[in-house]
């Protein structure tokens, strides 16, 4: 058998393969979903890095002995390397004013009424040159990779003009290139009305659908196309018109919805087949079992409402029902400017009543599937990516408890 493009990491102290959360499709995790391997191998081919064989290390095929490119694995505990379904990572200018705003009691709405919120941030990126743009997210990149993340999906949103929008786009793909980091990028035009279009909302939705998404979706810079459907910035019609035009240009769905207000967009992304439906802070008993009962996952943002002093969305309803819930720092400079993922855990936990085992599978095989990237990522079984978190703990519960240490 041919083994030069074979690699062996042996004798592994423990491994999670989470291969029971990928069967049971990330809905109703409990422990025994884990999948924990104690003495685990695991062959990987480098031509692909795609994990070929993994399992304990007295079952392995005898043929994989053979293998030249042997590592042995140390007292570490290794699980699916963590995946961050929801930034705004791209982004500029400082927004630690709105913050201290907040704190004197004004809301997210009325802090945007006056000029401060995302209007800060549109400014700074309508002036920010590609090349900055870059070298900012490239930091930021970092910081989270320092906290196990190794996919990122990164939204546009701050530019609001087609130029903007697609420099943001940009930004993401040059990553790419550079970083080892994967990264999905979604463009998300209708986070605001810009300033242009102010009071002519409808007329700017038009823009959008008429110009903006065929120039994005013809070069080719996003996968996903995102809406903030909420009351003061775009309803529940301008909402379907845009999510209807998105996905006939070849666009996957995303939604902002129920973050402040119920106004009906989780019906209506999961009617449309959306991949993932994000923040859920104000959702409805009947928007709790659409979601339930679709493949759509519900994005969870509990540090957006630990920084921001707002209500949590319902985890344990969501969850009980069977929903495929993930978690997400929702990286931003208004709402949650922290690249700590396992600290979103411990949030989740302790104010959503998460279990650890619920939280865990929220940041790895449910992220990746907000992603559409469950095939690939998210748990460590044959055939997938072989992408690893190394923990320096002896128990996964550590990455919770440790309350935003990590390692
Ligand atoms: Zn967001």
């Amino acid at each position: 058998m041919r083994t030069d493009h074979l690699v062996l990491y042996h004798n592994i102290d423990q491994v999670l393969t989470l291969e029971g959360v990928a069967k049971k499709e990330g809905r109703h995790t409990t422990e025994s979903d884990l999948g924990l391997i104690e003495n685990a191998n695991i062959v990987v081919n480098s031509e692909t890095n795609e994990i070929e064989w993994i399992g304990p290390s007295k079952f392995m095929p005898l043929e994989y002995g053979e293998i030249v490119n042997a590592y042995a694995g140390s007292e570490e505990l290794w699980i699916p390397e963590l995946v961050e379904c929801h930034t705004h990572l791209v982004h500029a200018g400082d927004r630690s004013h709105d913050y201290a705003l907040r704190v004197k009691g004004k809301t997210y709405q009325e802090i945007a009424e006056e000029g401060g919120g995302i209007a800060t941030t549109l400014k700074a990126i309508r002036e920010t040159p590609l090349m900055n743009m870059v070298s900012n997210a490239q930091a930021e990149l970092e910081r989270f990779q320092r906290y196990g993340v190794g996919t990122i999906e990164v939204k546009s949103g701050y530019g609001l003009t087609l130029e903007s929008e697609c420099r943001m786009l940009e930004a993401v793909r040059a990553l790419q290139e550079t970083s080892g980091v994967n990264l999905v990028p979604t463009f998300l035009p209708a986070h605001m009305t810009p300033p242009e279009f102010k009071g002519r909302t409808d007329e700017y939705v038009e823009v959008i659908c008429r110009e903006w998404i065929p120039e994005v979706s013809r070069l080719k810079l996003a996968r996903f196309f995102d809406v903030f459907i909420e009351e003061g910035f775009f309803n529940l019609a301008q909402t379907k018109k845009l999510l209807e035009c998105a996905l006939a240009a070849g666009f996957s769905l995303k939604l902002h919805a129920d973050q402040f207000t119920d106004l009906g967009g989780v019906e209506l992304g999961v009617k449309l087949g959306a991949t993932s439906i994000d923040h859920l802070e104000q959702i409805s008993e009947k928007g709790i079992n659409a979601l339930a009962n679709s493949k759509t996952v519900g994005v969870l943002c509990p540090g957006a409402s630990l920084f921001t002093g707002t209500a949590y969305a319902p985890a344990r309803k969501l969850l009980d029902a069977g929903a495929r819930i993930a978690i997400s720092t929702d990286f931003n400079p208004g709402t949650c400017p922290s690249r700590n993922l396992p600290l979103m855990t411990t949030i989740a936990c302790s104010q959503m009543q998460m279990t650890v085992p619920e939280s865990l599978a929220a940041i790895t095989y449910n992220a990746a599937a907000a992603l559409g990237l469950e095939k690939e990522l998210g748990t460590l079984e044959k055939g997938k990516q072989f992408r690893v978190c190394h923990l320096s703990q002896t128990s996964y519960e550590s990455l919770p408890y440790c309350f935003g240490e990590f390692n």
